[in-house]
């Protein structure tokens, strides 16, 4: 039975919930001896497979614009201007930081020259082998560092995000005419942001 449009917003919600519960299958719960509502919640979740990258964003302590950012880019949700360019919204998809190619999700992470050059600096501050990788299989390699608890494994996670970060923000300043940083100077803007969060221990290893 529909709610009717004279009750106020919160009270329509109330009722409607009675359709969750039915399409649910769940008023038994209402008359159990113990109301659970994890179990409620847990039903009304489904079954959904876990993404393998839940942990470089669950465990990761970056910023909220960082982490939005790179939950965007994880989804495949970021307004590349291949996407832009499928909407209508731009005429040029040409990927603003090399000219050489269009630009999609896999291209600026990190097929290109200019996001290569940054991520390999940060990788190698880090001390790690650094392997040319395509998007996926890089996201996989970070997922599986993720998984780890120790200073090393937080420190990679976080430098990924704000190297991802840290080239959508020039990616957008080239666009609308902002400064341009060369590698040096963004890898010292990432190290700064990683910086400010860890304590002195992980800092450390950022200069030794
Ligand atoms: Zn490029």
């Amino acid at each position: 039975m529909a709610a009717p449009n004279r009750l106020s917003w919160s009270m329509k919600k109330v009722l409607e919930s009675r359709e969750v519960f039915h399409e649910l299958q769940a008023m038994h719960m209402l008359h159990s001896a113990v109301f659970s509502i994890r179990r409620l919640y847990l039903q009304m979740q489904g079954e959904h497979e876990h993404v393998r990258w839940k942990r470089i964003v669950c465990n990761n302590k970056a910023s909220p614009k960082t982490l939005f950012v790179t939950w965007l880019i994880l989804h495949g949700r970021i307004a590349t201007k291949d996407r832009l360019f499928s909407w209508g919204v731009t005429v040029d998809n040409c990927c603003p930081l090399c000219n050489a190619t269009c630009e999609i999700i896999s291209h600026l992470f990190f097929e290109c020259t200019f996001s290569q050059s940054i991520w390999t600096v940060c990788q190698r501050h880090l001390k790690v082998v650094v392997i040319r990788r395509q998007f996926d299989e890089e996201i996989h390699a970070v997922a599986m560092k993720s998984k780890r608890k120790g200073a090393i494994a937080q420190l990679y996670c976080m430098m990924f995000v704000e190297a991802m970060y840290q080239i959508w923000l020039q990616r957008t300043a080239k666009i609308y005419g902002g400064i341009v940083l060369n590698t040096e100077a963004n890898y010292r803007q990432i190290c700064f942001r990683v910086a400010s969060i860890f304590n002195d221990d992980i800092r450390q290893l950022l200069i030794c």
